[in-house]
C-alpha cells in the first residue's frame, strides 16, 4: 500500500469528533475539490504492506509506561483508527486492512468522497461518506448505488462552500431520505484556507439554514483547526 502519514490525533469531523484517533493518510486520489485541503496525499507517499502499517498502528495505540509501550490490547490508549486520504478506496489492500484492524478490536472509521464503492467494505467499518456539493468542483461524482448499501452505523456529509451548495445539501438529504438511512448526516461549512486560496464558510450562516429549514442535521466543525493552525500536517 502507499501510505502518506500515519499519526495519533483529535477526530475532528464526525460523531466521533473529539476522541483521540489514530489516522492511516493512503497516499492518492482522483478527485480534486477546489477546497481539498490534503493536496500533499496526492503524490509520493511510502510504500508499506498491511503487516508494517498494523505494527506502526499498534505501536501509536499503546500507552506509554515508565518510556515504554505495552502492546496488549486492554492497555490501549487508543483504540479507535481512521482510514483516509486522499481517496482510501482507490487501493484495494484497504479492505483487508480494514478488517484485520477490526479483527485486532479495533473501532474502524473511513472517510472516502463517495465516489467509490463502499460494498466491499465490512459492515462493521463506519463508514463518513461526502456527497459532493456543487461548488467543490466535483458534482455529480456520487455513486448513487451507495445508498443502498450504506446503514444505520454510518454518516453522510456535506462540505458546504456556498448557500447553492447548502440547498443542494438540503434537498439531496429530504430527497434520499438520508436522516433515515443513516446515523447521522454532517454538514461542514469549508474552513478557510490559510494561505488564502479559498474563502471560508461561515459556520453561522450554516446554523442559521439549517435552524431556520428546521433540519435534523448535525453541524460539523473541523475540531483539528481550531485546536492547532489550519495548515498544521499530522494533526
Ligand atoms: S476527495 Fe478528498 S482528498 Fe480528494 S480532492 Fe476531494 S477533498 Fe481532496
Amino acid at each position: 500500500m502507499i501510505i502518506t502519514e500515519i499519526f495519533r490525533s483529535i477526530q475532528g469531523e464526525s460523531t466521533h469528533a473529539g476522541l483521540p484517533c489514530i489516522f492511516v493518510r493512503l497516499t492518492g486520489c482522483n478527485l480534486r475539490c477546489t477546497w481539498c485541503d490534503t493536496a500533499y496525499a496526492f503524490h509520493g507517499g511510502t510504500k508499506m504492506s498491511i503487516e508494517d502499517i498494523l505494527a506502526r498502528v499498534e505501536d501509536l495505540s499503546a500507552v506509554a509506561k515508565d518510556g515504554e509501550s505495552t502492546k496488549e490490547t486492554s492497555a490501549r490508549a487508543i483504540s479507535l483508527v481512521e482510514l483516509t486520504g486522499g481517496e482510501p478506496l482507490l487501493q484495494p489492500d484497504a479492505i483487508p486492512l480494514a478488517k484485520r484492524l477490526l479483527d485486532g478490536g479495533y473501532t474502524v472509521l473511513i472517510e472516502t468522497s463517495g465516489e467509490r464503492s463502499i460494498a466491499q467494505l465490512p459492515r462493521e467499518v463506519i463508514k463518513i461518506v461526502d456527497v459532493k456539493c456543487p461548488d467543490s468542483g466535483e458534482p455529480d461524482t456520487f455513486h448513487m448505488e451507495n445508498l443502498d448499501v450504506i446503514g444505520d452505523r454510518d454518516e453522510i456529509k456535506f462540505v458546504i462552500s456556498s448557500r447553492r451548495d447548502y440547498e443542494f445539501a438540503r434537498d439531496f438529504t429530504r430527497k434520499h431520505g438520508l436522516l433515515e438511512r443513516v446515523h447521522q448526516v454532517l454538514f461542514s461549512p469549508v474552513h478557510a484556507d490559510p494561505e488564502g486560496t479559498w474563502p471560508g464558510m461561515s459556520a453561522r450562516d450554516v446554523a442559521e439554514w439549517i435552524l431556520a429549514d428546521g433540519l435534523p442535521v448535525r453541524l460539523g466543525l473541523q475540531l483539528h483547526k481550531f485546536i492547532w493552525h489550519p495548515a498544521t500536517r499530522g494533526v
